[in-house]
């Protein structure tokens, strides 16, 4: 028996039966669709979403473009260098925004650091 395991990829879940292709789309129902999966994944497919965000590359910049997704959250700050940053950063911010983007059809914002192979 392997005392090893080696990571292997895994296989999105679905989501209400809808294709990756609808989620992907760029419309604004689209676009909730995805938050709301955003938040669904966090608490039902934790394991998914953890084993998933160690495939993505790159890193946050903080740009703050994923605190905007749908409405402008209204736990975002910015500082006096006019950088945005969460008031609740820490255990109170939310799962979803813990582990923004965690998988390709999360990864909707095109200037954010990371990225996933397609
Ligand atoms: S969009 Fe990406 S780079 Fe920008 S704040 Fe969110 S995670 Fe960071
Ligand atoms: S709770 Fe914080 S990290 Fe999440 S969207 Fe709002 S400002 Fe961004």
């Amino acid at each position: 028996m392997a005392t090893h395991l080696q990571h292997k990829p895994t296989q999105m879940p679905g989501f209400f039966g809808l294709s990756e292709e609808f989620l992907s789309r760029n419309t604004y129902l689209s676009e909730c669709l995805r938050k709301i999966r955003r938040g669904y994944f966090a608490v039902f497919h934790a394991d998914y979403v953890k084993a998933n965000i160690q495939e993505r590359q790159g890193e946050c910049h903080r740009c703050g473009a994923c605190c905007k997704l749908v409405y402008d959250c209204p736990f975002l700050g910015h500082d006096a260098h006019s950088l945005p940053y969460c008031r609740i950063y820490g255990d109170l911010r939310p799962g979803a925004c813990k582990n923004y983007p965690f998988d390709r059809v999360d990864a909707e914002i095109e200037q954010c650091g990371f990225k996933f192979k397609q």
